[in-house]
């Protein structure tokens, strides 16, 4: 499937959700390209996963914005890949730094970056030590098998709008309680 086919599946695919993330936040190595760049030369022309370009492109035609968090301890590889790549000036975010953490200080950068709230963001990883720790944050956190494709969108749109509902529900839940015993404060005076 070429680039322009996967992107229109895409976009058919977020035409089934009302609601999308405002942020999507993707791991590089064996997310994005199906390799670590650590290892290989900065000379070399890299490839991505082949639904990946679809679905970036398709995330921007849809204004939704996209960043990359990732440990990669050779940023200047990793750049130098999305430079040739021609996706570099897509992300709004490229938190790329090597870390202690599974990347709970990458996404705490991103958030002060774009001021957009951890339950607004989606994010693609294909280690499950991350997804534990970027979930627990309140980030819906999608492991991925074999690179980003368009059964990993479905999957993560999917699960997005399930933790965006039941998080809106139970504020409205905590508003609602704090309504009732507000006004019957008032009905005591
Ligand atoms: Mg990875």
């Amino acid at each position: 499937m070429g680039d322009d086919r996967v992107k229109n599946e895409a976009m058919e695919i977020m035409g089934l959700f009302q609601l999308l993330p405002r942020l999507v936040v993707f791991d590089l190595d064996y997310t994005l390209w199906p390799f670590y760049c650590e290892c290989r030369s900065k000379r070399e022309m890299p490839k991505l996963y082949p639904q990946a370009k679809g679905i970036l492109s398709a995330f921007k035609d849809k204004g939704v914005d996209i960043a990359i968090a990732s440990r990669s301890p050779t940023p200047d590889i990793a750049n130098t890949f999305l430079e040739k790549l021609g996706i570099k000036s897509w992300f709004v975010a490229q938190e790329i730094f090597s870390s202690w953490t599974h990347k709970t200080d990458h996404f705490q950068r991103i958030n002060r970056r774009t001021s957009i709230p951890y339950n607004e963001m989606l994010f693609f990883d294909d280690e499950d030590r991350n997804i534990d720790a970027v979930s627990k944050m309140g980030v819906t956190s999608i492991l991925v098998g074999n690179g980003v494709n368009l059964g990993a969108l479905r999957q993560g749109l999917s699960e997005f709008s399930k933790n965006h509902s039941s998080s809106v529900k139970s504020k409205q839940g905590k508003e609602k309680s704090w309504k009732k015993s507000s006004s019957s404060e008032t009905e005591d005076q």
